[in-house]
């Protein structure tokens, strides 16, 4: 089982925070510690007890779902978990970011006077940081589904149509193929829109000549996948040829050099570093990766100011980019996960040079 496992995870913090209790309501949270997948309650855990509360809405839902000693139904979400840390009887209380403003004054007015109140951030990172086998499968899956997507739409990447078919029609075999969801709005941008790196999919008609990014990932099981290919559409300008190449080069230098004890800042220094040998240090603004799973963006992030070592079992992104205004830009992302000697990769896209109008 692996909610006890879990559980215990929590239990650890506790004692390591020097807490009686925590409050969670982040949607990813309550999936992964006692596997509500609603979008709304809180759980309050206790060194000896795991409450999960929710609305009227999510009862029948979670006598169905959810592992935990008690479930509570409650009217406000205040009074639920007022109730809770009354009966239980503690004094520090921790508290998730997530949680709002407006919640917390509440509690923090209409609860005990003596009570102390933490709010968490980083500490609560480490809670889902390191994926199970079963964890690694799910984003596995959720990635070859949205590789067989891409490939279903593959034939209509071309000259006049626009960026925003391209993205529906993905999005739409995605759904067709079994995923939940997509995992973010699909990003297709083509020729001069390829120097945003968020640039999602507009009314642009794709011009032969061009560039396009597809940046596009799908949920399966609460898991998401994350993946970015640059396509070309016929043969396009030497200056976007030249920083493919770059691109292409800092991705796999990058990659190959995932494994475990290997600063995380160190992997986006080796991936900067080419991009800035090459002239174009200016035209990488972002940081080189980010970690997915529940959250398609979570813990950890891969950028200079990484103060982790990679560790077996943590799954992120290596996306590095050149963006040119006005011109165009170029993005290669793979999702990858540390494993006990180097490192798998989930994504499988083939990343090399393509010229899809010759296929
Ligand atoms: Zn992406
Ligand atoms: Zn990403």
């Amino acid at each position: 089982m692996v909610y006890p496992q879990r559980r215990q995870k929590v239990a650890n913090l506790l004692g390591a925070l020097k807490l009686d209790a925590l409050i969670l309501c982040q949607a990813e949270n309550l999936r992964y510690l006692c596997g509500f997948s609603g979008s709304d309650g809180a759980l309050v855990v206790t060194a000896d007890k795991l409450v999960f509360l929710t609305d009227s809405r999510y009862t029948t839902q979670a006598e169905t779902e959810v592992s935990a000693d008690h479930l509570c139904e409650y009217k406000t979400k205040v009074d639920g978990i007022l109730g809770q840390l009354l009966e239980s009887g503690v004094e520090r209380i921790g508290f998730e970011a997530g949680l709002s403003y407006g919640t917390v004054r509440e509690l923090q007015d209409r609860g005990a006077a003596g009570w102390q109140w933490r709010h968490l951030r980083e500490e609560l990172q480490g809670l889902r940081l390191h994926k199970s086998a079963d964890e690694i499968r799910c984003m596995a899956s959720a990635a070859d589904l949205h590789v067989a997507a891409l490939a279903e739409v593959t034939g209509l990447i071309r000259p006049g149509v626009r960026e925003k078919d391209v993205a529906l029609a993905l999005e739409f075999a995605l759904r067709k193929l079994g995923a939940e969801e997509k995992a973010f709005d699909t990003i297709v941008a083509s020729g001069p829109r390829g120097a945003m790196p968020h640039g999602v999919a507009s009314d642009r008609a794709l011009g032969e000549g061009d560039l396009v990014t597809i940046d596009f990932g799908c949920r399966l099981a609460g898991y998401h996948s994350d993946e970015t290919v640059t396509l070309a559409l016929g043969a396009v300008p030497d200056v976007l040829r030249a920083i493919f190449d770059i691109v292409l080069e800092a991705h796999d230098r990058a990659l190959a050099a995932v494994a475990p004890g290997v600063a995380l800042a160190e992997l986006d220094r080796i991936a900067r570093d080419h991009i800035k040998s090459s002239g174009y240090g200016d035209y990488f603004g972002h940081g080189l990766g980010h970690g997915v799973g529940l959250e398609v963006h979570e813990a950890p992030t891969v950028s200079p100011r990484s103060q982790a070592l990679a560790e077996a079992g943590m799954v992120f992104t290596i996306e590095p980019g050149i963006y040119l205004p006005g011109v165009g830009g170029v993005r290669i992302e793979d999702t990858v996960v540390v494993t006990g000697e180097g490192h798998q990769v989930l994504t499988k896209i083939p990343k090399t040079f393509r010229n899809i109008l010759l296929n």
